[in-house]
């Protein structure tokens, strides 16, 4: 544009003396998008960081990826409780990881051990475990895959408790569920979704086995949960596994309870419609 700006060779701003004063307007708002483009995709990296721990058994310091607290959107959550958030699968930064020995445990139980269970995991585990290399700036799902049964693996060996063995188990069903939505975005996966939908059935089968029995033997809050929680839970993941009648029983209970929440009692509704269609398409 020539104008006001001609002459600026006079000032020594020759090189000025052609700019544009007005953007372009296709220009401006192709730079807008790119910019609301930045804001819209998130970066898995930047809702991670590396917190460093000491270790319970060997009392090194090693670090673990873990998720920044209210930073990642939460989207909503599955059925069984399973939380979706924008941008990153939550569930591959919940196991913490001691890369010098190999103790790991999920970041809820992390950390408090007897000393016979730090005897028991010296024993079988240090020194024995091969790990990868975990010099990425995030977690891949087969390197979570790796932390979870890390931590499952120290849990049977320092004789954890049936609930903490059954919340693992339920996480890698939740962890082998985001891989294969991951995977599913990109056609040509279809053999490895069947067997993570597999890998993720046998983790749920394992979960509410575990959780049964843990109901007969541990108290409540477990995990975190208080008892209508862990029922709801228990009743959804009776339905993924086709026990119609074991979810509707557990429905019927929340749905008398006098302990249950509203927000419980609703949950317990929608899966009661769900079992009965279930039921009636199989008739
Ligand atoms: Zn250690």
């Amino acid at each position: 544009m020539a104008g006001l700006l001609s002459g600026l060779g006079a000032l020594g701003l020759g090189d000025l003396e052609n700019t544009e004063i007005f953007e372009d307007k296709k220009a401006a708002e192709a730079k807008k998008k790119t910019a609301e483009k930045a804001v819209l995709t998130v970066d898995e990296k930047d809702l991670i960081y590396d917190k460093q721990f000491k270790c319970p058994v060997c009392e090194r310091v090693t670090a673990s990826k873990i998720m920044k607290t209210g930073r990642a959107k939460l989207l909503g959550m599955d059925e069984d409780l399973k939380p979706r958030y924008e941008g990153i699968e939550s569930v591959k930064y919940d196991v913490i990881l001691c890369t010098a020995c190999g103790y790991a445990a999920l970041s809820k139980f992390y950390g408090t051990l007897m000393s016979s269970q730090i005897k028991l995991i010296k024993e079988n585990i240090c020194g024995k475990a091969k790990l990868s290399d975990y010099n990425t700036d995030t977690y891949s799902f087969d390197q979570a895959i790796e932390r979870y049964k890390m931590a499952l693996v120290n849990s049977v060996v320092k004789k954890g408790k049936t609930s903490e063995k059954a919340y693992i188990c339920l996480k890698t069903a939740w962890l082998m569920r985001g891989y294969a939505s991951e995977l599913a975005k990109t056609p040509g996966n279809e053999s490895k979704i069947e067997e993570l939908k597999n890998a993720e059935l046998e983790n749920l089968t394992n979960a509410y086995e575990g959780f049964v029995e843990a109901r007969k033997t541990e108290n409540f809050p477990m995990c975190g949960m208080d008892e209508s929680t862990m029922d709801v839970l228990l009743a959804e993941i009776s339905f993924k596994l086709k026990k119609y009648d074991v979810a509707g029983k557990l429905v019927s209970s929340l749905l008398s309870s006098i302990s249950a929440s509203a927000r419980i009692k609703d949950k317990a509704r929608n899966l009661k419609a769900r079992i009965l269609e279930e039921v009636k398409s199989a008739e």
